[in-house]
């Protein structure tokens, strides 16, 4: 966290603002760090040092601060990542534990949709509103050597699952990188178009666990943007774009939409809602915030849902202005992407 907030100034409201007048109203819970498949850009070959067991919370504990947020802190959308959340055991209870709460709120799942279309009608009907598959290339050979698992077909299987499930719509997730998929913006594209899914591509964030994010490999928005203006016309999207990150386009007219996360090139910090729970009970009010506030600890040795409730108002009082990745001065945070759940 930059600068130094001062307390003493945060209004007395029960929502989690900031010194910059924003709301969070969007929690991003990590459900695991573990995950299935072994993305070149997000975990070595080998995996990464997964938390020890008893620093995971427990589906009680996780249930607690779920009810916390929601019906103290105006959390409004909650969202479960990774990690890979489907290899959380007890994620249909996690989700309906969820769903039981007042105001209900809106349920999505980010997951590289392996055993998907296996888990999609237990999911919906545990609760589950929304879902995001991320799929970086179509072709077989390149998944296997993007992923290091020869997984292509499953995850197609549980987009389908997911559409027949009622998710609607299914969104899928793509980074382009260079040398790599970025000749993919297009088909791509047509593959969502086709299929009924709703594609954005989402810019290379350095949050990669080897530090080797590199500005000038990084495929920008402007480029993805370039490269689809070969196969279709894009128009901006009348709505208003509010919190949410994706710039969104129509594609050749509508109503299929597309759009781009440029989170490097055009950060969109001004407007962020959101919050963030890591597996181990961490709270962070950015991605990319060096520090984290402890709520495992005090949920394990007695504080009360006042008491923690206050603390996750004093870290998100506490969130920068912005990520500062285009600071001279930047510092990647020490944990990657997949350990506080993208
Ligand atoms: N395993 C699940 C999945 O792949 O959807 C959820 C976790 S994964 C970390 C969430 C998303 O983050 C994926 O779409 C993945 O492509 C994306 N991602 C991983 N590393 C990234 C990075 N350095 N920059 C941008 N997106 C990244
Ligand atoms: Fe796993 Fe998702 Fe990271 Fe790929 S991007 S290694 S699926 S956590």
């Amino acid at each position: 966290m930059r600068g130094t907030p001062d307390a003493s100034t945060r209004p007395n409201t029960p929502g989690l603002v900031d010194r910059f007048g924003r709301v969070a109203t969007d929690l991003r819970v990590s459900l695991t760090d573990r995950c299935n498949l072994r993305c070149t850009y997000c975990m070595p070959a080998e995996g990464l040092d997964w938390l020890p067991q008893p620093e995971v919370l427990s589906d009680d504990e996780l249930a607690r601060l779920l009810a916390i947020a929601v019906t103290r802190l105006g959390v409004t959308d909650v969202r479960f990542t990774g990690g890979e959340p489907l290899l959380r055991r007890g994620l249909e209870d996690v989700i309906s534990a969820t769903a039981a709460l007042r105001p209900r709120p809106k349920i999505s799942m980010t997951t590289n949709g392996l055993s998907l279309a296996r888990r999609a009608d237990s999911l919906v009907a545990a609760g589950l509103n929304r879902v995001n598959v991320s799929l970086d290339t179509l072709d077989r050979a390149r998944f296997h050597e993007l992923t290091r698992r020869d997984r292509l077909h499953d995850v197609f299987e549980g987009m389908a699952a997911a559409r027949a499930a009622g998710l609607d719509p299914v969104k899928v997730n793509s980074v382009l990188l260079r040398g790599v998929n970025e000749d993919e913006a297009v088909p791509l594209l047509r593959f969502a178009v086709e299929n009924g899914y709703q594609l954005r591509f989402i810019e290379q964030m350095p949050l990669d666990p080897q530090h080797g994010w590199d500005r000038t490999s990084m495929v920008t928005a402007a480029e993805i943007l370039d490269s689809l203006a070969t196969g279709f016309t894009l128009t901006p999207e009348p709505a208003a774009r509010g919190g949410a990150p994706a710039e969104r386009w129509l594609v050749d007219g509508g109503p299929a939409v597309v759009g781009v996360i440029a989170s490097v090139t055009r950060p969109f910090c001004a407007a962020c809602d959101r919050t963030r729970l890591t597996a181990d009970g961490q709270l962070r009010n950015c991605l990319f915030s060096q520090s984290e506030t402890d709520l495992r600890a005090p949920l394990r040795s007695g504080a009360s849902d006042d008491e923690i409730a206050d603390m996750w108002r004093a870290t998100m009082w506490a969130k920068a202005a912005g990520h500062g990745i285009n600071d001279a001065g930047f510092h990647q945070p020490d944990r990657p992407m997949s350990a506080i759940g993208g």
